[in-house]
Parts: C-alpha cells; sequence; structure tokens
C-alpha cells in the first residue's frame, strides 16, 4: 500500500547525506514525484547508492556543497549525523529554507496509524524494545524504526491503517521538527549529551522537548517525574501528563511501591518477578507499562513479557547462570557513569570484569561504588589506573589479564555460588576490539567455553 504525502508543500527538495537515511529518502520523495537533488561530500560515483539514484535520474552532486544548490530549493531533509554549522545550512538557515529530517517526512505520509515516539538521553532502545515486546506478546500490530534498525522512511510506506508505529528518536532527529506529532510521546530523562552538536544543554533540551511541541490533550506525554528538567519542560506540554516514577506514587500514572509495580489503580506486576534489574531499567519498565497501558495492552501480556525480558543485548544484559553464578554482560558501558548503573543494580557479592581504551578518564567516582565488588579482573590500556581504583577501595583481589578469555577464567575461578560476574568496562573497547558489541560477544563466548569447577 503506497501513502500519500499529507499536507506537503514543498516542490523542490535538497536531500543532504545519502547513507541509508538519505537513500531512502530520495527514493520515497521520487515515488511520489517530487523534484530533487541529493548532495553529499564523501560518496564516491561508483558507491552502488549514487548509481540507483542516477539511475531514476534524480540529481546527484558530490564532492562539495555548493552553495548553488539552493537556488531554487524549498525544503532541506538532512541526515541526523550532519550539524548545524554545515555552511551551506547555516546559508539555507538565513534564505529560511526549512531543515528537516526524515523523521518529519514520515510523519507527513502517516494515514490512520497510530505514531508512538521514545526519547531521552539514556534507556530509549530498552525502553522501545519492552513496548514492543508487549505488543507483540498481545498480538497488536506494531512496526519499530528510528534510532532502532530501520529508518522509519524505510518502513512507513508499507505500514498498514492500523499499524503502531514506534519510534526511538534521538535529538538530532527531532531537531528542526514542524508538524511531527505522535500521539503518545515518552521523554525518559535529560542528561548533558551532545552538547557539541547542539551548542547548548538548553537547544539539547529544546530539542527534545519537539516530541511533544504539537501534541493536544487528545494525546499523551509519558514523562520521568524524577527528573527536574524533564517535568520542567513537561509543564509547558498542552498533552495529557501520564508521569511514571520510582520514588514517588504518581497514582495518575505509573509508579510503584516495596513490592508491586502499578499503573494508576492497578498492580500490575510484582518487582520480584522482573528479570531486568538496577533502578534505572525500572524507570524505563515504568515508561514502557505507561506506553502499553494507553494503547490497552492487556497486563497480562505486559506481565509476560517482564517476566522474560533479559535486556537488550549488551546493556545489563542477562546471559545465564552457570553453577550457580549469574553472568552479566554490559559491555555498552564504554564510560564511568554507565559502570555506575551497573555497580548500583546488584546487592550480591560481584565480580568485576573492567578496563579498555584509556581515555585519560579518572575513575575514581566508581570508589563508593565497589563495596558489593569483591574481586576485580581488569583489561586492557586502562587496567593499571582501575587496579589503583581497587586498591584505594581496599579491595585485595585484583587481577590483570590480557584476553577476555582469560577474564573470565579467572572471575569464574575466583567466584562462588550466588555470585554476580559483570562485565562492565567503564570504557570504550576500542584498544582490543573493533565495537563493544564485539567485547560483548567475546565474552558470551568465553563463558560457553567454560569447563565445570
Ligand atoms: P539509549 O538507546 O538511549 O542509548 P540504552 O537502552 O541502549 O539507551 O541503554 C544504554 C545505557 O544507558 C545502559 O547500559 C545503561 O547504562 C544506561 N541507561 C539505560 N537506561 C537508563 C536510564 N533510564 N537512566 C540512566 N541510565 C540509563
Amino acid at each position: 500500500m503506497m501513502s500519500k504525502f499529507v499536507n506537503f508543500p514543498y516542490k523542490k527538495v535538497l536531500v543532504l547525506g545519502l547513507a541509508k537515511s538519505g537513500f531512502a529518502t530520495a527514493k520515497v520523495l521520487n515515488n511520489h514525484q517530487i523534484d530533487l537533488v541529493v548532495n553529499d561530500l564523501s560518496a564516491e560515483e561508483s558507491d552502488p547508492l549514487v548509481q540507483k539514484l542516477k539511475a531514476k535520474d534524480i540529481k546527484v552532486v558530490l564532492g562539495s556543497h555548493p552553495l548553488e544548490l539552493l537556488e531554487d530549493i524549498d525544503l532541506i531533509v538532512k541526515n541526523p549525523g550532519i550539524p548545524y554549522s554545515n555552511d551551506l545550512l547555516v546559508e539555507a538557515i538565513k534564505r529560511n529554507i526549512p531543515i528537516i529530517t526524515e523523521v518529519e517526512l514520515t510523519y507527513h505520509l502517516l494515514s490512520k496509524q497510530t505514531l508512538i515516539g521514545i526519547t531521552g538521553s539514556n534507556g530509549k532502545t530498552t525502553t522501545t524494545s519492552l513496548v514492543r515486546e508487549m505488543f507483540k506478546e498481545s498480538k497488536e500490530n506494531i512496526v519499530t524504526a528510528g534510532n532502532i534498525g530501520t529508518v522509519s522512511i524505510e518502513v512507513v510506506e508499507d505500514l498498514n491503517p492500523e499499524d503502531n508505529l514506534l519510534l526511538e528518536l534521538s535529538s538530532f532527529q527531532l531537531q528542526g521538527t514542524k508538524t511531527f506529532k505522535p500521539h503518545i510521546a515518552a521523554l525518559l530523562n535529560l542528561y548533558e549529551a551532545h552538547i557539541d552538536y547542539h551548542g547548548s544543554f538548553l537547544k539539547y533540551c529544546e530539542a527534545k522537548a519537539n516530541i511533544f511541541k504539537n501534541q493536544t490533550n487528545d494525546d499523551f506525554l509519558v514523562y520521568n517525574y524524577d527528573d527536574d528538567q524533564v517535568a520542567k519542560a513537561a509543564r509547558k506540554s498542552e498533552a495529557t501528563l501520564i508521569p511514571f516514577s520510582i520514588k514517588t506514587s504518581v497514582k495518575e500514572g505509573a509508579w510503584r511501591d516495596e513490592k508491586y509495580l502499578y499503573f494508576k489503580s492497578e498492580q500490575i506486576i510484582r518487582i520480584k518477578d522482573i528479570v531486568l534489574v538496577g533502578d534505572h531499567n525500572l524507570s524505563n519498565i515504568l515508561a514502557a507499562v505507561a506506553i502499553a497501558k494507553l494503547r490497552n495492552i492487556d497486563t497480562q501480556s505486559i506481565r509476560n513479557v517482564l517476566k522474560v525480558f533479559s535486556g537488550v543485548k549488551h546493556r545489563l544484559e542477562f546471559v545465564c547462570m552457570k553453577q550457580g553464578r549469574y553472568f552479566y554482560n554490559d559491555s555498552k558501558a564504554t564510560n564511568i557513569l554507565a559502570t555506575e548503573q551497573a555497580l548500583k543494580a546488584f546487592q550480591s557479592p560481584t565480580i568485576l570484569l573492567a578496563g579498555g581504551l584509556d581515555r585519560g578518564d579518572d575513575f575514581s567516582p566508581l570508589i563508593p561504588l565497589l563495596k558489593n565488588v569483591k574481586t576485580l579482573v581488569l583489561f586492557g590500556e586502562t587496567k593499571e589506573k582501575l587496579a589503583q581504583i581497587g586498591l584505594e577501595a581496599g579491595l585485595n583481589n585484583v587481577f590483570l589479564v590480557d584476553t577476555m578469555k582469560e577474564a573470565v577464567e579467572k572471575a569464574y575461578k575466583e567466584s562462588n555460588e550466588s555470585d554476580v560476574i559483570l562485565l562492565s568496562p567503564a570504557c570504550a573497547s576500542w584498544d582490543q576490539y573493533k565495537t563493544f558489541e564485539e567485547r560483548g560477544d567475546s565474552f558470551i563466548e568465553s563463558i560457553k567455553d567454560l569447563t565445570e569447577i
């Protein structure tokens, strides 16, 4: 089913930046007979994407961003990664040419579908995955896109009217939106991030707040009541407000007590039955529960998901239990803050595997969090620095190794039944691996290779 552009007043569009989203954008515009030109700085003439566009008679300009391109353009759709300081964009802003991303374009192509958008500094992928699983479990139509996997412009033309379109949205995608309006928006938290791109924390918050700026009171804003910046932003919203909190009983939203999670007055699940660990994940779960309940997902389906969902891969993911030891893979923890979150999640004696690329960080914020850590197994460029932190925290069991395999074997040997063995490196992986995913996979493989004690 091919959708129609709704309220799309633009005649000639400049697609800035090729890659996946630029290519998909160009294809969609072309399908709808909208005049366009694609401009990319680094793509080569021989790039298959360039060839495919040219085969469709689409004009492609490579190698520079000539200002003449702006002459008869009345809209720019840019790749979210291109900064606004780009010369062509600076000139476009001067000329009042609107600049959007493919997310806004997607919005123009929706008909009856229900749009759900999730944003925040942290927890987007986890929350989006939880919502998707809850919908799937209750056999509701759900298509997920955005920052997670496929770009939204690639899926939008294949949607059925009764589908829910669930988008994970970054601040880059939200900056510059004009009419974009999810029926349900979620704002998870606002930390200092990407200031280099947005210019200031205020501008970054403003971009995130675009997720709800066009909402009316028929729409819902699910927001983190515990985050002052978020709560402040939400006060400006015209949507029906649905707070979530792990600290306060916000009975008009999603909340908890000692034992249970609730949505409004309904008990949803016993906290003990939830597989995901960590307060930050409880927060993500409450946001997901609120979204699911607003779309009438049945409580049993929500419960079923929370009883088995063991985390998005590499994000404090429960890997397995082996001989009574619990293995967790948090390879995505490429900075100190993420490792702090992970350590806060466990009360049991923990063996921490950490280390990696040396960026000159001061690891001392980790010291107070090492109280449940009984053993450190360290690798990578930062292993000596981290060992020093271990000593300062009063730990006697600190081991330096070279490889992940050795680290896992050492941790296993040093462990007792019911211990947690946690990979949460607090460092990027690039000294030993191409990506944090590769590092996490190497951890999982090494666990599989363990011979019984
Ligand atoms: P994102 O998609 O926003 O990057 P993820 O769900 O992939 O978020 O989680 C990435 C990391 O962010 C996690 O490993 C964890 O350390 C941290 N994190 C996740 N959720 C939260 C939260 N609600 N608050 C603070 N930190 C979080």
